[in-house]
């Protein structure tokens, strides 16, 4: 059920409805006006700004931004994970037939097997080593905000997106009223995105205080990462000294997709964003963007996040990958008419795998 959010008269709302655009700059007071907008609306999707602003509803320009919740968005997409290929679906945009890529062809390019038009887009129907992936994401950042940054778990809430991944949004005063400049800096450094060798002893002219195992911070987690365990650091830090700055510095790089949690930057930089209304359905999917609460680890979106009824519907469905909700299997299907829980019909229609069954025809006029 969806609540309003704590200072819900400053935020911005906004909503989509099912093949429309967005609207946005919307003011609501109380989660029953919330309600209100969403059902009068039929909305498909739902969301409101990380921004405080005393005029919600005014143009940008003129809002008054009065600061900004941190937010951090990570997405299974922008992992590169080797799974990926295996459940995109490519839906033709000229007859609009899902098809699967040819073999690694993944989201490049390929021509519909009914009607050859090479034009498409692609849906994912990510599986349990894409949330796995993006957990071990939301993870790491969760570390460093606190270990580094001293936010509280409390001060720290993670959603499943939705969709593909997770938002962590950060209520911390601290953080509120920082502009764009301030929370790329964050972004860098939960990513250790630009680390410099000098800040981990390591000089053009040489190396003096390298990062020692147990230290806070970035520099501890260096240590631990390149200078080893106790009895290999002898050796490690010698051949480190030995091969010099450049050396250095590419293997710092090169840590910085295991080490840094891989977020998407744009997004915490932007704080006139909209975001997906915590507890609303995503319109991409039929899940919910939904809470997964302190033991994340365990929340599985396809059973916490799947909040639609399992009452039986029928549609035809088109959906060539497999894919499981709420611990059952669904499809592969290939056109044909299915009885499915509403759930399942709700995630095929939201990726633009199934359809309504068409309807009998009327009886003749007598
Ligand atoms: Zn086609
Ligand atoms: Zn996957």
């Amino acid at each position: 059920m969806v609540g309003a959010p704590r200072s819900a008269g400053m935020r911005e709302f906004g909503y989509q409805r099912f093949n429309s655009g967005m609207v946005r700059h919307l003011s609501l007071r109380t989660a029953g006006e919330l309600r209100v907008m969403l059902v009068q609306n039929a909305v498909s999707d739902a969301y409101c700004s990380s921004g405080y602003y005393n005029f919600p509803d005014l143009p940008m320009a003129d809002k008054d931004w009065q600061g900004a919740d941190l937010v951090f968005d990570i997405d299974s997409k922008d992992l590169a994970l080797p799974c990926r290929a295996g459940h995109t679906v490519l839906k033709c945009a000229a007859c609009g037939a899902p098809f699967l890529p040819p073999d690694g062809a993944g989201e490049g390019p390929a021509a519909c097997p009914g009607c050859g038009s090479p034009r498409h887009d692609s849906r994912s129907l990510p599986c349990r080593d894409c949330v796995a992936g993006a957990k071990k994401e939301v993870a790491k950042l969760l570390r460093v905000l606190g270990e580094d940054l001293a936010v509280l778990p409390e001060d720290c809430a993670v959603y499943f997106s939705g969709n593909e991944g997770f938002h962590v949004h950060v209520d911390d005063e601290r953080f509120r009223g920082i502009g764009s400049g301030a929370r790329g800096e964050i972004a860098d450094y939960v990513a250790f995105r630009g680390a410099v060798p000098e800040r981990f002893g390591m000089a053009r002219s040489g190396a003096a205080g390298l990062p020692e195992a147990g230290e806070a911070g970035w520099r501890g987690r260096v240590a631990a990462a390149l200078l080893g365990p106790k009895s290999a650091r002898p050796r490690l830090v010698r051949e480190a000294k030995a091969a010099g700055y450049g050396a250095f510095a590419a293997r710092l790089a090169g840590l910085q997709p295991s080490l840094g949690a891989r977020i998407d930057r744009n997004v915490t930089t932007d704080v006139h964003r909209i975001f997906r209304l915590p507890g609303s359905l995503s319109g991409k999917s039929g899940l919910a963007k939904a809470p997964c609460g302190r033991d994340l680890d365990g929340f599985d979106p396809y059973r916490d996040a799947c909040l639609v009824d399992g009452d039986p519907v029928d549609v035809v469905a088109r959906s060539p990958v497999r894919f499981r909700l709420r611990g059952r299997g669904f499809g592969p299907y290939d056109g044909e008419a299915v009885t499915v829980p509403r759930f399942a019909a709700a995630y095929m229609i939201c990726k633009g795998l199934a359809t309504a069954p068409p309807r009998p025809p009327a009886p003749a006029p007598r």
